[in-house]
């Protein structure tokens, strides 16, 4: 019990100590001065209204003075923190083009965690930035699944489009195709002659 004292107060130590690395000192996403809270999905300094806007995107937020720390989230706090998080989350940022949101301004906070964490818009992986196109249906759907396997989904679309992509070679390779036709044919006829002779057989039992 008291070795559990002892650590949660060294933690707590060290997250006060966090919080006057510069980049700590305000919130990473409307710039608020004394950030309250801790989003433990991207290791982020945050403040109270910021807070309540990641928590309806369901990732965890931590007071930083009603919760208690564990070690580990500590030691993640020390590796992550708002200076790493903007060399991840805002590496593409430009500030000529982007604006933080005010603190006040909920709406704006909420679009603004939409595009930095959910749609991952300024990290360089990925060109979604790009301007809007025309797209037809067949790209948007594909466009999706990558998006889809992109996140780690369950769903399997990958799969499926192996699987069109052997079946379609099948069908379009001469040899494999003249084969499965004929041994359809031949198939055909049996069933055919199998009909041709259940019928006799039933005409043959009919009293004419
Ligand atoms: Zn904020």
């Amino acid at each position: 019990m008291a070795n559990r004292m002892k650590e949660d107060e060294k933690n707590e130590k060290i997250i006060r100590g966090l919080l006057k690395l510069p980049a700590n000192r305000r919130c990473i996403n409307c710039n608020n001065l004394g950030p309250q809270y801790v989003c433990t999905n991207f290791w982020t300094f945050i403040c109270t209204n910021c807070s309540g806007m990641h928590r309806e995107f369901t990732h965890r937020v931590k007071s930083i003075s009603m919760a208690k720390f564990t070690s580990q989230e500590v030691i993640a706090l020390q590796e992550g923190g708002n200076e790493r998080a903007k060399l991840i989350y805002f590496k593409d940022w430009d500030p000529q083009r982007h604006s933080f949101p005010d603190s006040s301004n909920i709406d704006r906070i909420r679009e603004f965690i939409k595009h930095v964490y959910v749609d991952r818009r300024y990290t360089g992986e990925r060109g979604t930035d790009r301007p809007p196109r025309v797209k037809s249906d067949r790209e948007d759907s594909n466009e999706n699944r990558m998006a889809d396997s992109y996140h780690g989904s369950s769903r399997s679309p990958p799969y499926e489009d192996r699987y069109d992509r052997r079946y379609n070679e099948r069908l379009s390779s001469g040899g494999r195709n003249d084969e499965t036709n004929f041994r359809y044919q031949v198939m055909k006829i049996k069933v055919l002659y199998m009909l041709m002779v259940t019928t006799r057989e039933v005409l043959a039992t009919l009293k004419w």
